[in-house]
């Protein structure tokens, strides 16, 4: 039993939304703690689950250059919570490895948000890192 409960009630989705606002907060978190990585958590609307609109930013987050460390047993079970995100301090929003043992143990969906942390410069990926589709509304 992890964090976000067990695997096996993930579903498979075919594209996430993103309220605008929530882009925005992502992308001035991620401007502002550059060089350090900015990491927090997503979380879905009460009504609408399929729309991220709100970000959990992780007090005791460590950063580090190639990935981000989240102290998830600090959180209480919240199951409005869907995945992570988090900046990296270069142009590569590519996941490290780090980055997909995270996201393999944690989350449905994860955002990566590189340099110049713009509405081009992020992506959204799946549990098992693949790319997702994530459209702004
Ligand atoms: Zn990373």
């Amino acid at each position: 039993m992890s964090f976000f409960g067990k695997k096996k009630n993930f579903t498979t989705r075919d594209s996430w939304k993103i309220t605008r606002s929530c882009l925005d907060l992502i992308l001035e978190c991620s401007r502002s703690n550059y060089p350090n990585e900015f990491g927090g958590l997503l979380r879905v609307g009460h009504d609408n689950k399929d729309v991220i609109n709100e970000i959990v930013i992780l007090p005791g987050t460590v950063a580090g250059e190639s990935h981000a460390i989240f102290q998830l047993h600090m959180l209480p079970i919240d199951f409005s919570i869907v995945g992570t995100v988090h900046s990296h301090p270069s142009y590569s929003p590519r996941p490290s490895n780090a980055d997909l043992h995270l996201f393999q143990k944690h989350g449905k969906v994860h955002i990566i948000a590189a340099k110049p942390y713009t509405e081009d410069s992020w992506k959204a990926y799946s549990y098992n890192g693949e790319k997702v589709e994530m459209s702004i509304i």
